[in-house]
């Protein structure tokens, strides 16, 4: 055992750069199919009638299996949010440009709330109860990432 260290590492920057694939399942698949057609599709639940966006195939409520496909949004209301200023790419943290806002969204007709970015708006203006309404990718990737972003309505 050394007696004294000379010198004394505090901080180590390790980037991680992963790619991979994953089959993402039936319901996200028929999710991301409707976001290609600029339609958000949500499961709803037999029993309890909780609506659930991005679609589960079981209600975390009453454990049925939710099988009635609806069509909600594409607007809805602010019910949370917080603002961002950093990001984290491949471990490292770097100060945003300019500040990222995400929300809880509650899509007309979903009864859980969707997590999202809002842009086109100062935070300061970004409150709970703001109505919103998505915007598409155009022309649609096949991904998640088709459902963009959300900004203020009107
Ligand atoms: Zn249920």
């Amino acid at each position: 055992m050394a007696d004294k260290l000379e010198r004394v590492v505090v901080e180590a920057q390790v980037p991680l750069d992963y790619t991979y694939n994953y089959r993402v399942g039936p319901y996200i698949e028929r999710y991301i199919k409707g976001l290609g057609d600029k339609k958000i599709l949500a499961t709803k639940c037999p029993q309890c009638s909780k609506v659930a966006v991005p679609p589960r195939k079981e209600c975390g409520v009453c454990n049925k299996i939710m099988d009635e496909w609806v069509e909600v949004g594409p607007e809805g209301v602010v019910d949370n949010y917080t603002v961002g200023h950093v990001k984290i790419e491949k471990g490292l943290v770097e100060n945003l440009e300019s500040p990222a806002l995400l929300a809880m969204i509650t899509l007309d007709g979903a009864t859980v709330p969707l997590l999202a970015e809002v842009k086109g708006m100062a935070p300061t203006d970004l409150k709970k109860g703001l109505r919103v309404k998505a915007v598409f990718t155009d022309p649609a990737e096949d991904s998640l990432a088709d459902l963009s972003h959300f900004e203020q309505v009107g």
